[in-house]
């Protein structure tokens, strides 16, 4: 997209999709933000909301929405265990239903939509790292299976609209994305760990800590989405965006104790059901497809996310 598009993020008041907002208007566009604020915060956009560039509207995306726009990102979902599965049958409807939607309007209107999906289309992986054409290993009737299977039903969706009316899909799977604008009581690894230890209180590891994550910092995935989105109508995806630099949850929770300078102790906890043993990454077709390979490393990148909650929340 180089010349000036109107552009839809669903879920644009969240983390990821306040980011993109910020992106998209910085590079000129008109940025259409529907968001249900679920999980997500005006806060998040608050500077944008006197932008001309810049309009919100509250819709949850289960429901028809009728606009016209020249490109759509569907980020609209909550991404957090904890809020996915307080109500999983909503989470299904915004998944499925709202995919539906989404798709229905690019094709009424001829305009390419980008799906977030996610590492969790692979479940408890067999296959490590993870490449796109692994088929996964999912439960489809546990706790997580409501954001799971909703993401897998999604992107049945988005290749049966591709396949049956040729719409311009843009699938991209992300693995794990922290930074700024998490919110603090989100019950995501990173924004746990962090409020834990900036306030001094006892760090909880669940299960042995010896699972693992990829996380990748919210700049490096931003520019992923776009480039993407800028791709020809041929590629469709599912593409992986995620930072193959793997960490055990003790890992990680040992460096947000030493850059934070904290005291806190690690507890250990019940590992929640179904939760992955390990996830990776393998990134090669977005650097074959998109010429895209994260920038920022997990110190760097935890290292302005802990400034960012300091701030937020108040303390030094
Ligand atoms: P988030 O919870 O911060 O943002 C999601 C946004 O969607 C929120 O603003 C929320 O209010 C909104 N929303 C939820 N349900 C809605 C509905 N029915 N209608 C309208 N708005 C609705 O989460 P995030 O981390 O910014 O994730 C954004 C997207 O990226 C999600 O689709 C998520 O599945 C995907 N994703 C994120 C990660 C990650 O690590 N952050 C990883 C994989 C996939
Ligand atoms: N986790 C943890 N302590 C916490 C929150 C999460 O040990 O306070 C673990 C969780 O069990 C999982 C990993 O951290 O193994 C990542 O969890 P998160 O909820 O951030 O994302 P997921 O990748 O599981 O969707």
């Amino acid at each position: 997209m180089c010349a000036k598009k109107t552009v839809l993020v669903t879920g644009g008041g969240g983390f990821i999709g306040s980011h993109l907002c910020d992106r998209l208007i910085q590079d000129g566009h008109d940025v259409i933000c529907a968001d249900n604020f679920f999980t997500g915060s005006k806060e998040n956009i608050k500077h944008l909301l006197g932008n001309p560039a810049f309009e919100l509207i509250r819709h949850d995306i289960t429901h028809p929405l009728l606009l016209e726009v020249d490109a759509i990102y569907n980020l609209a979902c909550p991404a957090s265990p904890v809020q996915y599965q307080f109500n999983p049958v909503h989470t299904v409807k915004t998944c499925v239903l709202g995919a539906i939607n989404m798709l229905g309007m690019a094709k009424r209107l001829g305009v390419p939509v980008l799906q977030a999906s996610t590492s969790e289309i692979y479940g408890n992986p067999a296959v490590h790292p993870q490449k796109e054409d692994y088929w996964g290993n999912v439960n489809c009737i546990g706790p997580r299976s409501c954001y799971d299977e909703g993401k897998r039903c999604a992107e049945t969706l988005f290749f049966d609209y591709h396949r049956e009316w040729d719409v311009a899909i843009k699938v991209v799977r992300i693995f794990n994305t922290y930074g700024s604008r998490m919110r603090p009581d989100d019950g995501r690894v990173v924004s746990n760990f962090i409020v834990q230890a900036l306030k001094n209180q006892p760090i909880t590891i669940y299960g042995n800590g010896e699972q693992t994550r990829s996380f990748c910092y919210i700049s490096d995935l931003i520019e992923g989405l776009v480039r993407m989105m800028n791709t020809p109508k041929e590629v469709t995806g599912p593409v992986n965006l995620g930072n193959p630099s793997e960490f055990t949850m003790l890992e990680l929770a040992k460096l947000i104790i030493e850059l934070t300078n904290s005291n806190s102790e690690l507890i250990f906890k019940p590992l929640p059901a179904d939760d992955p043993f390990r996830r990776k990454p393998d990134i090669t077709l977005a650097g074959k497809l998109l010429d895209w390979r994260p920038q920022v490393q997990l110190r760097e990148g935890l290292t302005k996310t802990i400034e960012y909650f300091a701030s937020t929340l108040e303390i030094q």
